[in-house]
């Protein structure tokens, strides 16, 4: 039996994880994101979803229809 050794051959290239957000190479103080700006998208993303989309004003229409009046029936009074 010859022994082929154990040794693996050829490792390959070391897959660095990339940046879910923009799928550049991370870096070390920001893992798993490439930096604190997408680091801070992806938090926004968990924290309320669109909130991440700057210069975006919410839109609140303003066509509420007001209450009808309520017509109280005033009492007979007898005269
Ligand atoms: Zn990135």
């Amino acid at each position: 039996m010859s022994d082929g050794g154990d040794s693996e051959p050829g490792s390959g290239p070391i897959r660095l994880p990339r940046c879910p957000i923009c799928r550049k190479s991370t870096i070390e103080a920001y893992r798993p994101f490439c930096s604190k700006r997408c680091a801070d998208i992806d938090l926004a993303r968990w924290l309320g979803g669109s909130y991440a989309i700057p210069g975006a004003g919410t839109d609140v229409d303003e066509d509420g229809e007001a209450p009808p009046e309520q017509n109280k029936e005033s009492p007979r009074a007898d005269d």
